[in-house]
């Protein structure tokens, strides 16, 4: 089959490598489609290096959906031709936080396309079936590349502990802050998002949230200053490291912030403000435990993720999507702050 292989920062091939066998426990599925986001950008480019247990040569696809084509030993066999997902972070199984339900921070997982384990940047995928997740008819390939995203920014939206008609703001312009904006609203909130490239903030307002706010003071039409109104939440899934702090400033007194994004250099806060304003701050590391929320948001219509996709390329333009080229058509954003990018591994 053919697959992607990151050999090297900026170094990527396409290969013919031998198809994955269904071991013990595992299942083998045809990859349907494939989302690239911020953190495949940062990986590709040497920004991020200080992942643990990251090395070289290493297959990205961490957003993805396909067909289960073959199971292994002691995997139920009505897998087979099921559409599916899978949870990105596999824990090793037997330690305490695995077996407490916490195996997205097992010191010892592995995560699909990022460490240890092979992305679905190819034309097939081997996973363990208990990290499946059935994906119903409803949740077509494009909505099913974003069930990943769409986990991350169900957990925030969690964290936020937003009633309805509670105001939100979103800062950042990507899949998961656009996705956290969606839900939220679906919940009954009024949704902001703050943004930064003029692009980026255009597409935004495609969304229709209540208000879409840029820096303001530099000429960007249209997405003026963000207005002081009391923010019952706000919500960091930029990559921004004075962000955080900024998040803290903003939020009123007794509420929440919640940080998704992640900086490439620390992002410090002042842990007196936090006490002072008593904000309840909460932190999220991965979908786990919003997968099965997003198909059902997706399944029924609550949150229709496919506006966020700008367009969809074949495994062969993976190294040019990730340098920072778009196809015609797909916004001049980059990926990880515009219209999602996907990639059908059999174009
Ligand atoms: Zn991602
Ligand atoms: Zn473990």
């Amino acid at each position: 089959m053919r697959a992607v292989s990151l050999r090297a920062p900026r170094e990527i091939i396409v290969e013919e490598v031998e198809n994955p066998i269904a071991g013990p426990g595992q299942v083998v599925l045809d990859v349907e489609r494939v989302g690239l986001c911020g953190t495949d950008v940062e990986l590709f480019s040497g920004e991020i290096d200080d992942l643990p247990d990251w090395r070289f040569p290493q297959r990205l696809g961490h957003e993805w959906c396909g067909r289960v084509v073959s199971v292994g030993e002691g995997v139920d066999a009505s897998w087979i031709g099921r559409r599916a997902t899978a949870d990105t972070m596999l824990g090793c199984g037997v330690c305490a936080r695995c077996l407490g339900g916490r195996q997205h921070v097992c010191d010892n997982r592995s995560e699909i396309g990022l460490i240890r384990w092979p992305g679905a940047l190819a034309e097939q995928l081997a996973v363990p079936a208990t990290a499946l997740l059935a994906l119903p008819d409803s949740v077509d390939s494009e909505a099913g590349a974003l069930v990943e995203p769409g986990g991350n920014a169900m957990r925030a939206v969690r964290g936020a502990g937003l009633a309805s008609g509670d105001r939100l703001l979103v800062i950042g312009t990507g899949a998961i802050a656009m996705l956290s904006g969606l839900i939220a609203r679906a919940a009954g909130a009024e949704v902001h998002l703050l943004g930064r490239e003029p692009s980026s903030l255009e597409f935004a307002a495609t969304m229709g949230f209540a208000g879409v706010w840029g820096p303001g003071s530099d000429g960007h039409a249209g997405h003026g200053e963000l207005p002081r109104l009391p923010w019952d939440a706000v919500i960091d899934a930029s990559n921004g490291d004075s962000v955080p702090a900024r998040a803290v400033d903003l939020v009123e007194p007794g509420k929440r912030v919640v940080f998704i994004g992640l900086s490439t250099t620390p992002s410090l806060v002042d842990t007196r403000q936090i006490a002072l304003k008593d904000v309840t701050v909460v932190g999220v590391l991965s979908a786990s435990g919003g997968l099965a929320a997003a198909i059902e948001h997706y399944a029924s219509g609550l949150v229709d993720p496919r506006p966020l996709v700008g367009a969809t390329v074949g495994l062969d333009q993976v190294a040019d999507v990730l340098a920072g080229w778009r196809p015609s058509g797909s916004g001049r954003t980059g990926v990880g702050t515009g219209p999602k990018i996907l990639v059908d591994p059999r174009r």
